[in-house]
């Protein structure tokens, strides 16, 4: 049978029934705030605040995360899975701020969907835009959800055509907000009909929901001001003539975004959304891989590693790999090809992530996100399958912006040094490359900050203090094309020439001009911005 919106096989019910998604927001939108309460609607803690004081505990562990509350930014993902109803929500969080935009690009190759959070004063923000970008290149299904309405707020139409405009995506409204600021009552739902009321004297309470026979209902000016109510009909009747109506189809490719107005803190708007979300998810897709496309529905198990944190606790060297499962019905203790060594691995203690507790994994499906622990044999875009030698794709790796020498201040320790930028790069957190000629390591990131808090993570994990200095270089290519060409090419190039942490050859330069040169001489050598993880 076929599912009408996708054209997909009907899922097991299992898998079906899950929605994996991350929230992009600018910081200060309320993703955090969203958060708790979708915890908190998800039954997963009984009171909201629970996941700030939690992941505050976490981060008073490093100076690193230290740095991290200093600058109110929130570098570290992680993922957390809870019920709403009948359906399992997976949520990974990205990292918002911008210096780490590789890794929040990972991170969105392991969701289905993205939820952008906007303040509704603010309306589209920098961050917002960039992010949305990012989830622009995979097309992934974009909810929005208009956030601070209790506060003076833009106007409705205003907000919509910003994202329509900003953002070059169709905007239709599942709700629309009644009155601002003070005089705002809550919201009509335009996907169902219904009056929601917010209640601002108790936070955590869920709206007072009035089902509505229209806009013309009289019922309307029983729980709303007779002013907002004709203002809400006008408004209503000039949004279906000027804005599209929602396209189910056109969501699920990420040409359309639901938008739903609320207010996180006061836990307004927050169920309908996550109704929409289950409701228009969408459930697990297909995975890119090579040499063929991983379907969720297949009874073999397939996963990928979308992400690596080491070091989550300085006093055990533990990493854990994010495994994003692709397809099948994972147990605990099965057995699983790791596709780049060959090598079974049996996953016999597999964490599942619930609410802001680890436990272990006994079972999960296509659509869930799994914690596997592990001494670094599970590096970012390895593939664990049940046999077949599939390769998960579309996980990229990108030429970094800004290139730093770096040396250990002990210049007897750099075995230490090299250790150290070895795990950061094998987890992704930077680019470290051996230059053919000297001594040292340069590591390029995307954004400065990267660098600090890569020099308090190496000082702070490794009890090794680092200086990073400037270096001639300004830009890294990867190397490709045939042996011999390759070989005549870093001969004549010795000075440019670094490998990085997998070995591959990397070309260093200061120019474009150079770049675009070696283009001109060496038609058969291709220099590339970005390769894909293995
Ligand atoms: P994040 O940086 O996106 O994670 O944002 P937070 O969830 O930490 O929220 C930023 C600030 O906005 C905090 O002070 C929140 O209390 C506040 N905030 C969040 N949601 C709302 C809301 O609906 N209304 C109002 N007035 N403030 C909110």
């Amino acid at each position: 049978m076929l599912d009408s919106a996708s054209n997909r096989p009907e899922l097991p019910p299992e898998i079906a029934r899950r929605r994996t998604f991350a929230i992009i927001s600018h910081p200060d939108a309320g993703k955090t705030t969203l958060t708790e309460k979708f915890l908190l609607y998800g039954g997963a803690i009984q009171m909201a605040g629970q996941v700030r004081a939690k992941g505050e505990a976490r981060r008073t562990r490093s100076d690193f995360m230290k740095m991290e509350q200093d600058r109110g930014i929130s570098v570290s993902a992680s993922a957390m899975s809870f019920d709403f109803g009948k359906f399992r929500f997976n949520l990974v969080d990205t990292p918002g701020h911008s210096d780490f935009s590789e890794d929040t690009y990972r991170t969105l190759t392991a969701v289905d969907a993205a939820i952008m959070v906007i303040d509704g004063a603010k309306g589209v923000e920098s961050q917002t835009q960039k992010l949305f970008e990012v989830c622009r290149l995979r097309d992934l299904p974009i909810l929005t959800f208009c956030n601070k309405m209790d506060r003076e707020s833009r106007d409705t139409f205003e907000i919509i055509d910003e994202i329509q405009e900003m953002l070059a995506i169709d905007v239709t409204p599942a709700s629309w907000p009644i009155g601002t600021g003070r005089d705002f009552v809550g919201c009509y739902d335009l996907l169902h009909d219904r009056l929601e009321l917010m209640d601002r004297a108790d936070r955590n309470k869920v709206a007072e929901s009035i089902k509505i026979k229209g806009l013309d209902d009289p019922l309307l000016e029983k729980h709303v001001p007779a002013d907002l109510v004709a203002k809400l009909r006008e408004e209503i009747e000039m949004a279906r003539e000027l804005l599209p109506a929602l396209n189910p189809q056109s969501v699920l490719e990420g040409h359309m975004t639901p938008i739903w107005f609320g207010s996180a803190i006061n836990s307004f708007g927050v169920k309908e959304l996550m109704d929409g979300i289950a409701e228009y998810g969408p459930e697990p897709q297909p995975q890119q891989a090579a040499p063929r496309q991983i379907l969720p529905e297949e009874t073999k198990v397939a996963g990928f590693v979308f992400k690596v944190q080491a070091n989550m606790d300085p006093k055990h060297r533990d990493r854990v790999a994010f495994v994003r499962l692709a397809s099948g019905h994972f147990e605990r203790g099965m057995k699983l090809l790791h596709v780049r060594s060959k090598k079974p691995m049996a996953i016999s203690n597999p964490v599942l992530f619930l609410a802001a507790d680890r436990e272990l994994a006994e079972e999960a499906w296509a659509g869930d996100i799994i914690g596997i622990p592990n001494h670094g044999q599970l590096r970012i875009g390895d593939t664990l399958t049940e046999g077949e030698a599939l390769r998960a794709t579309g996980i990229p790796s990108f030429a970094p912006e800004l290139l730093q020498t770096v040396r250990a201040a002990d210049p007897m320790k750099a075995k230490h040094l090299e250790k150290a930028l070895m795990q950061f790069a094998e987890e992704g957190a930077a680019k470290v490359f051996k230059p053919n000629i000297g001594s040292g390591f340069i590591v390029g990131v995307v954004g400065a900050l990267q660098f600090e808090v890569l020099a308090s993570r190496i000082e702070l994990e490794y009890g090794l203090p680092v200086r990073f200095e400037q270096t001639q270089f300004t830009s890294a290519r990867w190397v490709s094309g045939p042996k011999l060409e390759v070989e005549k090419f870093v001969n004549v190039n010795k000075q440019h020439i670094a490998h990085d942490h997998d070995g591959d050859i990397v070309y260093l330069t200061r120019l474009q001009w150079d770049i675009d040169r070696v283009e001109r001489d060496h038609p058969e050598i291709k220099l590339t911005a970005t390769k894909e993880m293995h």
